[in-house]
């Protein structure tokens, strides 16, 4: 076999701290190996085009590429050495910028690993076999998970693309956050007034089915052809027949019901639409607070309906979709602020969340838009914000930033002197962050149009004073200690990843976080894609953001789902596992292990052997190490050759000029 090793400089990345020239002299000692080189940028124009020619010059069988990590550019690399008429799967990667000169300074050391590498990866070619894909239909539906405004987003640039889609939603309505603010910044624009006909269009539009009051199951299969189990939570109403008239939600008696859309300020009944423009609109009865489901009786909203729509035997109902591609867009949740026993952690009435103000705010919100203290109904006069609440701060385990809360507290106080122009607003800040289009200018305009009084430094304190509340806290800029007399204090809670995140990305095979953010593919290259093929992600579910770039990632997934279903067959990765029939004694246990349900019984004249279903192997080799008779071998990951790559890494290396 002629192999070709090519070792990369990238740029100073590597070579700053491998000597490159080195390990490419040395590695033409290695056996098999034909030719061997250093490059300056491997993965460019020219450094492809000198494998394309050392392959045909020197009749290379296979190539080498000792440089960065695979995820980046192994693709890039089959397709050059392809170009060359190779299969693309005679090729192997040595990574020897992440594993070895990213994380070592010592130049010799790092050099001997970066040979002993090139010499693992050598080893491996040398057993490496041709392979080939094989096809599969793609079925060209997609699914997303979230009904938040970068879920809406997704699905109507999917749907009008022509696509089905199916969009699960876990509340009684899509809309997510954006559906409870009052308005948007930076240009002030009514919430509902944007995002309502964008709800209306996804309710209407016939390629798209909404499931709401809805959640995700098991997922199996892969991209392309994925099965999804959906379980559709009990509404007590036959949504078939309700229409929404709401004569249920007036006669209900149980009116102490949780009211979820409004943050929790007051109260809703058992019945209830959670607001006038809800999609679905339709009612739900919440069983915790309905007389008739916890104490059998009342059955007042059945005799009022007047279309027979309650059903209080109603049971969660499972259904089944399939579908090719999935996008996540199930955003964020607000940071518990009660955890910051200082601002009194939830005992002080009138100290409440930025979201609650947006419902006082908003004209569709519990008190119409009247901006009132929630102690005691009365319109406050001063009124404190205070940034950064579990945001930005190692004390609470949330040291990054949630991108959105500067920004809407500018917003927030605008609103406040709109909605009471003899009001004064505070804001306690530790930067303003405001990097947006027209962001900086918005937030000036809250200091001077509208006469906000920015305070830099953290709040030390809240406690209660007669009816008002001492504000407490330090100013940076002046090194004083002030105190502010607030009447309502309004907290800008950070965001954080929603309750579940960890659980959903284990069905979907995708990576989180430490923090439960779901994480992408690349940050800057591949920002919609995960590492799961046919999976994406869109808004906040990857890291807070804010409605413009959650409109975008909307989009952009949308775009990617519309590029993978451009094609009408995908090809499946031939680096699966493959059963020895005549070692294989039918013993069951790979089928066990197998996370991915790939393995199946088959009968081989009348003996029971396990069998590999190609398109659903994942390759990701457990199987393998379960098999008693190693029956079981994993393409171009096969015994032979890991013994072959450890069998490598014995042997001593000389590096030249540092003997
Ligand atoms: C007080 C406040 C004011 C704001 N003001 C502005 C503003 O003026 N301008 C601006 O640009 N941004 C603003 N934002 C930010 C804005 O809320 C976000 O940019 C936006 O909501 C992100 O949309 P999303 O779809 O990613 O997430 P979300 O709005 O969180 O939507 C996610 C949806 O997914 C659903 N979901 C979650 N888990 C599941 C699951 N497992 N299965 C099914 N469904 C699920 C949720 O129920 C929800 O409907 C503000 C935020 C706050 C807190
Ligand atoms: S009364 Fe019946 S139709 Fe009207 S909203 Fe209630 S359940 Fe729906
Ligand atoms: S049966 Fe339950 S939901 Fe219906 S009216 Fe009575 S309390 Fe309300």
């Amino acid at each position: 076999m002629k192999i070709g090793v090519f070792v990369c400089h990238c740029g100073s990345n590597i070579a700053g701290t491998v000597d490159v020239a080195s390990v490419a002299e040395q590695a033409r000692n290695l056996p098999n190996v034909a030719f061997s080189t250093d490059t300056m940028y491997t993965c460019s124009e020219p450094g492809q085009d000198e494998i394309v020619q050392a392959i045909k010059e020197h009749g290379l069988d296979g190539v080498v590429v000792a440089s960065c990590t695979p995820r980046m550019h192994e693709p890039t690399f089959r397709k050059t050495v392809e170009r060359a008429g190779l299969n693309r799967y005679m090729f192997e990667m040595a990574n020897i910028r992440e594993h070895v000169s990213w994380i070592g300074k010592d130049k010799e050391a790092n050099t001997r690993k970066a040979l002993d590498l090139v010499s693992m990866a050598v080893a491996k070619l040398a057993n490496d076999r041709v392979l080939t894909p094989s096809k599969f239909d793609i079925n060209k539906r997609v699914l997303v998970i979230g009904g938040g405004v970068a879920g809406i987003q997704a699905a109507l640039d999917c749907a009008d693309g022509g696509l089905e889609v199916v969009l699960v939603e876990k509340t009684s309505t899509i809309g997510g956050k954006m559906a409870k603010l009052d308005k948007t910044f930076p240009t002030i624009d009514c919430s509902s007034c944007i995002l309502g006909p964008k709800m209306v269009d996804v309710a209407q539009h016939p390629n798209i089915t909404l499931y709401a009051c809805s959640e995700v199951g098991d997922i199996s299969g892969y991209v392309g052809n994925f099965n999804v189990s959906i379980t559709k939570k009990a509404t007590y109403v036959d949504w078939d027949a309700c229409t929404g008239c709401g004569q249920c939600t007036e006669k209900c008696p149980s009116k102490k019901a949780t009211d979820h859309f409004n943050e929790e300020i007051g109260t809703t009944t058992a019945i209830n639409i959670p607001f006038p423009q809800a999609i679905p609109k339709k009612a739900s009865i919440d069983p915790e607070f309905c007389i008739k489901l916890t104490k059998g009786k009342c059955g007042v909203c059945e005799k009022v309906c007047p279309t027979q729509a309650i059903r209080y035997d109603q049971q969660d109902e499972k259904v089944e979709e399939a579908v090719g591609a999935i996008i996540v867009a199930t955003g964020y949740d607000l940071f518990d602020w009660t955890r910051y026993g200082e601002y009194g952690g939830g005992r002080y009435p009138d100290v409440i969340t930025s979201l609650q103000y947006e419902r006082l705010l908003s004209a569709s919100g519990p008190t119409g838009g009247h901006v009132t203290r929630p102690s005691d109904g009365k319109e406050p006069e001063t009124v404190v914000f205070i940034q950064c609440v579990g945001s930005r701060d190692k004390s609470v385990d949330r040291p990054y930033c949630s991108g959105f809360c500067c920004m809407y507290t500018a917003k927030q106080a605008i609103l406040t002197k709109d909605h009471m122009p003899e009001s004064q607003s505070y804001v306690f800040y530790m930067d303003i962050r405001a990097p947006g289009k027209m962001y900086d200018e918005f937030t000036r305009r809250a200091m001077e149009e509208y006469g906000t009084k920015y305070i830099r430094g953290r709040v030390a304190m809240i406690y209660p004073k007669g009816d008002k509340y001492v504000v407490r806290g330090s100013d940076t800029l002046l090194g004083t200690q002030v105190e502010v007399e607030a009447d309502l204090v309004v907290l800008a809670v950070g965001a954080e990843a929603a309750k579940g995140a960890p659980q959903l990305a284990e069905k979907l095979r995708i990576s989180y976080d430490s923090y439960g953010f779901y994480m992408e593919s690349h940050i800057k290259l591949r920002p919609v894609e995960t590492n799961t093929a046919g999976v994406y992600l869109a808004g906040s579910c990857q890291g807070p953001k804010d409605i413009p770039a959650s409109v975008a990632q909307g989009s952009a997934a949308a775009s990617k789902v519309q590029n993978l279903f451009s094609r009408d067959q995908l090809e499946s990765d031939p680096q699966i596992s493959q059963v020895d029939i005549k070692r294989c004694i039918g013993c069951g246990k790979c089928i066990q292990t197998c996370p991915f349900g790939a393995i199946e019984e088959m009968d081989f004249r009348g003996a029971t052997k396990a069998h590999v279903i190609e398109t659903v192997c994942q390759g990701c080799g457990i199987c393998t190490s379960t098999c008693p008779q190693g029956a079981i071998q994993l393409q171009h990951f096969t015994d032979n050759q890991i013994l072959a790559e450890v069998n490598a890494l014995c042997q001593p290396t000389t590096i030249l000029n540092y003997e």
